[in-house]
């Protein structure tokens, strides 16, 4: 079910960005008008063939001395290893192999990953054709030939790269275990709340088998069902650069997120929602997974019978895309409202599954439009005739209309609350697609 994630390592200047440039195209994947969050291209939704999956460029700085850039090469090669289901290692032609390049491989060879090894900036493929075998030398297998900057060779490397999905594919489709991911910016109590759900007597823990050297992902059996926790902060990365670990952070939350099926939002009620938390909020909201929004620390500030309120309508107004979201008031380290937040989880797990049948939904539609004239445009009315559930997590609807052009994202909005109306989808983002019948 869950997106696999694609990650590209490599040296300053190999052409990282560009590559990823042309696999990300057009389709950025960050959602314009989700407020809060950048429109750095660090990761980006691809389809090739049959396949969907998520890239990310571990890449961004540009170190200038030579320590300096084995330094970031190893934690790009880390950060990949813990996060990605395959790893492109892009390496250069013009400059050839260098001593970097052999260090990074070794790392990559350790990890119990698919690696591929891609040679950029082979612009002429017959031209250049022996002086890519000199890249068997990374024993990192055959090296793929591509040309980020005239488009050659990505095809046939994408088609390598997805080999490597079906390997994982079918023990996915097997497990069924639901999986939380605990997000949030540093020092919310992620840890803290994961350590309380592991410390609590109705629990029982068990170490995920198989899983790679930073074991991150934790079973738990809460009231008789069982849950995976993904940990994000499980992984602190020891560097001292605000934009890298910004980056990690980043790529941590949206690996984290791609992988599981709900995603609890920590805030820090001390500290109160800061912009930090809107970014990754919206990170959450544009993947399409169940959300709650989980206010830490509660037993750390003073309330009277007015905190909770207000606290909730800061959460609407700075949030205000992710009004769906169920909003719980916990305590980490002294575990109130634990169990709720379990009853919360099973909710929105229930709701991101929920399925609504045609009839129900086309009446709903029928007294919408009526309530409410869809809108016009330079004398033609937009006409819906029809909506349908195509899928589930997130629920996701098609709308058949006379004119794409015609359809208002505010009337969308429209008919999404009039639907949430009746079954609620709480905590569940729910998408629309909308298609022409003429
Ligand atoms: P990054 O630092 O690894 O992200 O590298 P960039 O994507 O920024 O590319 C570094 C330089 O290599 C830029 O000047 C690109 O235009 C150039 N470049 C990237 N791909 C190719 C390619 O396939 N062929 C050639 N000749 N140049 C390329
Ligand atoms: P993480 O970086 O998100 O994993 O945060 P940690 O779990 O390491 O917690 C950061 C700090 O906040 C630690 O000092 C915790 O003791 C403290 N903390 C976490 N949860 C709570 C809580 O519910 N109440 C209070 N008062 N402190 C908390």
């Amino acid at each position: 079910m869950s997106k696999p994630i694609v990650a590209i390592v490599g040296r300053p200047n190999v052409g990282k960005s560009t590559l990823f440039n042309v696999l990300a195209g057009e389709k950025i994947s960050i959602v314009k008008d989700t407020p809060g969050v950048t429109r750095d291209r660090i990761y980006a939704d691809v389809s090739w063939l049959n396949y969907d999956f998520t890239v990310i460029d571990t890449g961004g700085l540009e170190p200038e001395t030579n320590d300096e850039i084995l330094k970031h090469m190893r934690t790009q090669a880390d950060i990949a290893i813990d996060t990605a289901d395959v790893i492109v290692f892009v390496v250069d032609l013009k400059q050839g192999l260098v001593d970097n390049d052999f260090k990074v491989a070794d790392i990559l060879r350790r990890a119990n990953k698919p690696v591929l090894l891609a040679v950029n900036k082979v612009d002429n493929f017959e031209k250049y054709q022996l002086d890519v075998y000199e890249f068997f030398n990374l024993g990192l297998g055959d090296p793929i030939p591509v040309s980020s900057a005239s488009k050659l060779g990505i095809g046939d490397m994408l088609d390598q790269v997805v080999e490597h999905f079906n390997e994982n594919a079918k023990e996915d489709e097997e497990e069924e275990t639901p999986k939380i991911a605990i997000i949030g910016k540093p020092n919310v109590g992620k840890s803290s709340l994961i350590n309380k759900i592991l410390g609590e007597n109705r629990v029982i823990v068990s170490d995920m088998a198989g899983t790679t050297r930073d074991a991150i992902d934790t079973m738990v059996k809460y009231d008789h069902k069982e849950y995976i926790f993904i940990d994000t902060a499980g992984l602190r990365r020891k560097s001292k650069i605000k934009e890298e670990l910004e980056r990690y952070s980043i790529i941590r939350t949206v690996t984290a997120i791609e992988k599981a099926d709900v995603a609890v939002l920590m805030i820090d009620a001390v500290e109160g929602i800061t912009e930090q938390d809107a970014k990754i909020a919206g990170i959450a909201h544009e993947r399409g997974k169940g959300i709650i929004v989980a206010v830490n620390k509660w037993d750390a500030i003073e309330k009277d019978n007015k905190t909770m309120k207000n606290f909730m309508a800061d959460i609407d107004t700075k949030l205000s895309y992710m009004l769906y979201a169920p909003k719980i008031f916990i305590s980490a380290e002294t575990g109130q409202r634990l169990n709720s937040l379990f009853e919360m989880i099973e909710m929105v797990l229930q709701n991101q599954a929920l399925r609504v049948g045609t009839g129900v939904l086309n009446d709903i539609l029928y007294e919408a439009t009526a309530l409410k004239q869809p809108p016009s445009d330079k004398g033609r009315r937009l006409r819906i005739y029809y909506i349908t559930q195509v899928s589930i997590k997130p629920p996701t609807f098609v709308l058949f209309v006379n004119d794409k052009e015609l359809m208002h994202f505010s009337y969308t909005r429209y008919i999404e609350n009039k639907i949430r109306e009746t079954f609620g989808f709480k905590g569940t983002p729910i998408h629309f697609i909308t298609r022409e019948r003429k």
